[in-house]
C-alpha cells in the first residue's frame, strides 16, 4: 500500500488529461486515441447501456470503495487539483464535516426521477460527467485554441509551419453562462472545501457511497494504535475522518490513500 497513493495520481492524472483532450482538441486525434476512456465513466456507460463498464464500477465499489471516484472521474481529479492547488497543509488543515445526507439522497431521488421521465437535459446539469464536459468544451476548449493560434502564428514567424490555426467556434451565451457559473462553483467549492461537490451534490457519488458504506476493504481506524494526533483528520479531503469519535464515514471517503499514508502509528489503514 505504500505507492498507492502516488501509482493513483499517476494514473488519475493520465486519465484526466487524455479525457480532457478529447474534449478540446479539434485535430480529431484526441476523439480517436482518448475517448475510449468515456466509455469507463459512469454516466454516459449508463445512458449507452455498457454493462461490463457499469458492472466493473459497480464491483469494484464493494470490494473496494469508491475509487472511481478517486481514479477515473474527471470531475473529481479537477476538484483535486484545485483543492492542491489551495495550498492544503497541517497549516491549513481539512476538518470534520456532517455528512449532508438529507441533501444528498433528495438530489439522488430528483436526479433519478429526471433520467426516468426523459428529463436528461435537466438532469445533465447536476451529472458530473456532463459537467465537466461542458467545462472543458465551453471554457477550456477556447483557451486551448487560442494558445494553438498563438503558437501557429508564433511558428509561422519563425519559418515553421509545425503548427495550423483553427477556427474560433464562439458557443451560444447559454452554453458558456452555465459552463461558467458550474466552474465557478466547483472551483470555488474545491478550493474551499476540498471534495463538498462530490459529498454533498453528486447523485453518482450518493449512489457509488450507498454502496461503499458496506464495501469489503474500508479505511479502518485502529483505536489501539491511534494517538489522537488528528494528522489524517487535516489532510482527508472529504472530511470523513473524525478523531474524536473515531469514525470514519465510508459512504464519503475516496479512497485517495493520504490518511493512512500520513498516520505515523499505523493507526489507520485500508483493508478488511
Ligand atoms: S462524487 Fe461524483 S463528481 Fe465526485 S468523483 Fe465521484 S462521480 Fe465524480
Ligand atoms: S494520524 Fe494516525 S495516530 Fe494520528 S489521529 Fe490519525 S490514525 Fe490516529
Ligand atoms: S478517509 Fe482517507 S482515504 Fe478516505 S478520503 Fe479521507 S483521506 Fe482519503
Amino acid at each position: 500500500m505504500k505507492n498507492y497513493r502516488y501509482l493513483r495520481i499517476i494514473i488519475s492524472l493520465i486519465s484526466f488529461a487524455a479525457l480532457t483532450f478529447a474534449f478540446v482538441d479539434i485535430s480529431g486525434w484526441g476523439i480517436r486515441h482518448c475517448s475510449w476512456l468515456a466509455q469507463w465513466q459512469f454516466m454516459p456507460a449508463l445512458l449507452s447501456l455498457n454493462l461490463l463498464a457499469l458492472a466493473a464500477i459497480l464491483l469494484i465499489t464493494y470490494l473496494g470503495g469508491r475509487h472511481y471516484c478517486s481514479w477515473l472521474c474527471p470531475l473529481g481529479i479537477y476538484q483535486d487539483c484545485i483543492a492542491k492547488l489551495s495550498h492544503r497543509s497541517p497549516k491549513q488543515p481539512y476538518s470534520p464535516s456532517p455528512e449532508h445526507r438529507k441533501l444528498r439522497r433528495i438530489v439522488l431521488i430528483v436526479f433519478t426521477a429526471l433520467c426516468a421521465c426523459g428529463f436528461l437535459n435537466i438532469a445533465a446539469l447536476i451529472e458530473p460527467y456532463g459537467l465537466y464536459g461542458r467545462m472543458a468544451s465551453g471554457l477550456f476548449a477556447p483557451i486551448y485554441h487560442m494558445g494553438n493560434n498563438w503558437l501557429a502564428q508564433w511558428a509561422a514567424s519563425q519559418d515553421s509551419y509545425a503548427f495550423s490555426s483553427v477556427p474560433l467556434r464562439p458557443h451560444s451565451a447559454a452554453l458558456l453562462a452555465v459552463a461558467l457559473l458550474s466552474w465557478a462553483g466547483i472551483t470555488l467549492a474545491a478550493w474551499k472545501k476540498g471534495r463538498l461537490y462530490c459529498n454533498a451534490v453528486c447523485p453518482i457519488g450518493t449512489l457509488l457511497g450507498l454502496i461503499s458504506s458496506h464495501s469489503l476493504c474500508q479505511v479502518r481506524l485502529n483505536e489501539e494504535k491511534c494517538v489522537s494526533c488528528k494528522m489524517c483528520e487535516r489532510v482527508c479531503k472529504s472530511e470523513c475522518i473524525d478523531i474524536n469519535s473515531k469514525t470514519i464515514d465510508s459512504s464519503r471517503c475516496v479512497v485517495c490513500g493520504r490518511c493512512w499514508q500520513t498516520c505515523k502509528t499505523e493507526g489507520i489503514r485500508y483493508g478488511r
